[in-house]
């Protein structure tokens, strides 16, 4: 028994060294992917739920490695926010928005840029005050850009009151707020009214099932009615099939973001489809 205690420490030594080693190795190549500026967005059309009209676009990031393969968040961001570089990628990724957008605005004056955030950077107020100084710096930023943050980050971590202050101060110039993954999460109805979001977006889960599941529909039914009684638009998310589209629509959401209408897409590929779209 001895042995088998004496082997099995020994095993968790080294797993939880080799974990943190590629922990470790995680962070300084993604401090190296910030250095050489390898992160960038590929983005998602918004479309209205009745026409199909391209209203705005959600930039999902993408870490671009120097041998040609594109990783997605999953693998990084977890690392990234729990290390703090998420600051930087943002930051990174604002500026890039900033030129993006004014080619988009040559296309369409009133297109939306959503971007992701979370809530303990905007409770952060140095944070916040280098993403003010970056929109005072760019024209572009000044408006039509949504923040989002996802209600799945517990905001018992989180100081609600500067949460509340970096939400008003990017407000002041010109800041739309949306809450991601509504429905998930453990916000509950009194800092929901406080935060007083402009969109929120409903959780792909509910969208999913909603469509076979009686018990989801009348959920997302609910979800619907609350966020219209906190005077929000609606985002359907993970629209995958006709079906669902009518059927989000049908509810009342405002507006929709899924494989059904498009994929996110690099850059170019948007502007080129946004041109021949006419959504102007
Ligand atoms: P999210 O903010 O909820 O973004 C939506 C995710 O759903 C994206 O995955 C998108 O590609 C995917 N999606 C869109 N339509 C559909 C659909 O119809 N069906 C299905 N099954 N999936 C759909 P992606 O790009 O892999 O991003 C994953 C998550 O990574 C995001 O979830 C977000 O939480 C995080 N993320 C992405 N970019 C950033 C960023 O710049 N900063 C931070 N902090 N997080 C980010
Ligand atoms: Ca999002
Ligand atoms: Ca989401
Ligand atoms: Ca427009």
């Amino acid at each position: 028994a001895i042995l088998v205690i004496i082997s099995l420490s020994v095993i968790i030594t080294l797993l939880s060294y080799a974990y943190f080693n590629w922990r470790y190795s995680l962070r300084s190549d993604i401090q190296g992917a910030i250095n050489r500026k390898e992160f960038f967005a590929f983005y998602q059309p918004i479309v209205n739920a009745h026409t199909g009209e391209w209203q705005g676009a959600e930039l999902l990031v993408r870490w671009l490695h120097p041998n040609g393969i594109v990783t997605s968040p999953a693998e990084f961001i977890p690392a990234a926010e729990q290390s703090g570089q998420i600051q930087q990628i943002t930051l990174q990724l604002l500026e890039k928005a900033a030129y993006e957008k004014k080619i988009i605005s040559e296309i369409s004056p009133t297109f939306y840029l959503a971007i992701n955030v979370t809530a303990s950077m905007i409770a952060n107020k140095q944070y916040v005050d280098s993403l003010i100084a970056m929109i005072k710096q760019y024209p572009s930023l000044q408006h039509d850009i949504t923040l989002e943050f996802t209600e799945r980050e517990t905001f018992a971590n989180v100081d609600i009151g500067a949460l509340l202050a970096g939400m008003e101060n990017l407000r002041n110039v010109g800041v739309r707020w949306a809450l991601d993954d509504f429905g998930t999460g453990y916000a509950g109805l009194s800092t929901l009214q406080m935060l007083s979001f402009d969109t929120l977006k409903i959780d792909r889960t509910f969208v999913a099932s909603s469509v076979t599941d009686a018990v989801t529909h009348s959920i997302l039914g609910n979800i619907v009615e609350m966020g219209h009684k906190l005077q929000c638009y609606l985002v359907a998310e993970g629209v995958e099939t006709a079906e669902q589209a009518t059927h989000v629509a049908q509810l009342g959401i405002e507006f929709c973001q899924g494989y059904y209408f498009d994929r996110p897409m690099p850059f170019e590929d948007f502007i080129a489809k946004l041109e021949l779209s006419g959504y102007n």
